[in-house]
This record gives C-alpha cells, sequence and structure tokens, in this order.
C-alpha cells in the first residue's frame, strides 16, 4: 500500500509504504501560523517507511518540549509537507492535508486545546490535551 503527499505545487512529494502509527491535531499558535489554517493535521510515520522526492528548504524551531523540529517545506509554493524532529528521530511527520484523501484513518489526539478556535468541534472521542507532550509522552502543565 502507497499514498502520496504532495505540496501545491507537485514538485515535492512523499510516497509512504504504510499506515501512519498515530495522527494528531495541533492548535498552537506556531502551527496555526505555519500552515496559515486554524489547526494541523500530522500523521507520523517510521522512517524507513517515508520516501521524499524534489527540492526542499528546510526551517527549524525549537518545540515548546526543548527538542528541535526541522520543518521541509517547498521552495517553489511554500507548502510545509514533512518534518522531523529531535524528540524521535526514528519518525517523520507528514502533513495531512498533503495527502488531500479523507479516507486516511481519524487522529486520535487534539494537543494544544488552550489556543483552539472555539468554534471548531473536535470529536468527543479524541484524547484532549490542553497543551502538548513532554519527552517522555507525559501532558505538559503550566
Ligand atoms: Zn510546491
Ligand atoms: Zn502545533
Amino acid at each position: 500500500m502507497e499514498r502520496i503527499a504532495q505540496c501545491h505545487c507537485g514538485s515535492l512529494r512523499v510516497t509512504v509504504t504504510a499506515d501512519h502509527f498515530t495522527a494528531l491535531l495541533c492548535h498552537c499558535q506556531a502551527c496555526q501560523r505555519r500552515t496559515g489554517s486554524i489547526v494541523h493535521a500530522g500523521a507520523y510515520f517510521s522512517t524507513e517507511q517515508v520516501r521524499a522526492e524534489g527540492a526542499s528548504s528546510v526551517y527549524s524551531r525549537m518545540s515548546a518540549s526543548g527538542f528541535a523540529i526541522h520543518f521541509h517545506f517547498c521552495p517553489n509554493c511554500g507548502t510545509s509537507v514533512y518534518w522531523k524532529g529531535d524528540k524521535r528521530p526514528d519518525s517523520i511527520g507528514v502533513a495531512v492535508g498533503c495527502f488531500a484523501d479523507p479516507t486516511l484513518p481519524a487522529p486520535v489526539r487534539s494537543v494544544w486545546e488552550e489556543s483552539k478556535h472555539p468554534w471548531l468541534g473536535i470529536p468527543e472521542d479524541m484524547d484532549h490535551l490542553d497543551m502538548g507532550v513532554n519527552a517522555d509522552g507525559s501532558p505538559m502543565t503550566r
């Protein structure tokens, strides 16, 4: 089974050879600004299940958990297609929207709901967190 995620112009493409092991929604302000959308949806795959093609530029920033994240975006159209985090070097995140495939299994967790747009409905059976997740998997608190 293969799925292809691609940028707006199609020159940066990612082929995945398995279903993601988890997917989440993130309402943090950095994701809102990065995507230009009100919520980010990300799917996570083992590194060996992901093959990227096409030129990408990289923007790196520190995450709230204290580890850097490296976002790969298309130098032509600017879409962020995939990212690698120093917290989990064995996995790669791919933007769910870049698959443009509504049959992808739904996210299981919704994080940083403290900055969620209040009119956006999120299914109750998801795992809801006010903030993010620490490196050890525990929820962050103030
Ligand atoms: Zn592009
Ligand atoms: Zn975020």
